[in-house]
This record gives structure tokens, C-alpha cells and sequence, in this order.
């Protein structure tokens, strides 16, 4: 694990987080900057920099990681009033941390297309 990597280090259980999930594959947990009121971000255990170097290796772990994002959604409350989901990679996406991760907003109505 990168010594440096924010999100390898909660999944490490070195920096706290405020965990909603977690299982043998993966974490979620509270985004500390939320930007709706409920933000939940879903991490893998292993360290992969991004869904750009995602690979077909990775398959059954995205798999598992889209279904999460239902299962916390439904812990959340936010199943009947709608979320979204977001995967950040790359300068123009705004992308801050390099440890690929699902974005899971809900609790407020959003507009389309994003900012
Ligand atoms: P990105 O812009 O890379 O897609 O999103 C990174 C997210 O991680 C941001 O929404 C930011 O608020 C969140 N974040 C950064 N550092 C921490 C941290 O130490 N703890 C938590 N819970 N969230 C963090
Ligand atoms: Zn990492």
C-alpha cells in the first residue's frame, strides 16, 4: 500500500472515518467535505490509482463495488428519493485523491449536466 494514500490508510484503519460499510473488498464511508447531505464514498481495499487503470483483473471487484453503492443507499435512506454516483478521474473531472472511488450523493435534488 502507498505509504502517502489517504484512502489506503482509512481502509488500513489508520485514519479515522466515519465508516458506513465496510467487508473483506471494500470500505465506505463519510466524505468529509459533504456536498449534499448525505455524501458516501465507497473505496477498494487494494490500492487502484483510478477507474482509468482499472483492469480486467478488477471486474468482479467493480461488480461488487456498484452493488454497494445500492446497499448503502438503502441504509441511507436515499433508495426512494434518488441519488447519484460518481467516479471522478483526471484533471477536468477535479479528481483530488488517487485511490479509485465511488461518490454516492443524495438527499437533495441535483441538476443536470454537472457543474
Ligand atoms: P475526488 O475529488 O478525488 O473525486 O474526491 C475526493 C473526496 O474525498 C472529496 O469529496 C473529499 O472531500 C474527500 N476526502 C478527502 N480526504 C478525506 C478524508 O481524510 N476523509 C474523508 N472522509 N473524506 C476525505
Ligand atoms: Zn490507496
Amino acid at each position: 500500500m502507498p505509504q502517502d494514500c489517504i484512502f489506503c490508510r482509512i481502509a488500513a484503519g489508520e485514519i479515522q472515518a466515519d465508516l458506513v460499510h465496510e467487508d473483506e473488498q471494500c470500505v465506505a464511508f463519510r466524505d468529509i467535505n459533504p456536498q449534499a447531505p448525505t455524501h458516501i464514498l465507497i473505496i477498494p481495499r487494494k490500492h487502484i490509482e483510478g477507474i482509468a487503470k482499472a483492469e480486467t483483473e478488477h471486474q468482479a471487484l467493480l461488480g461488487h463495488l456498484m452493488l454497494v453503492v445500492g446497499k448503502v443507499a438503502r441504509t441511507e435512506g436515499i433508495e426512494d428519493s434518488g441519488y447519484r454516483t460518481v467516479i471522478n478521474w483526471g484533471r477536468d473531472s477535479g479528481m483530488e485523491v488517487p485511490h479509485l472511488h465511488l461518490h454516492v450523493l443524495g438527499g437533495r435534488a441535483m441538476s443536470w449536466p454537472p457543474g
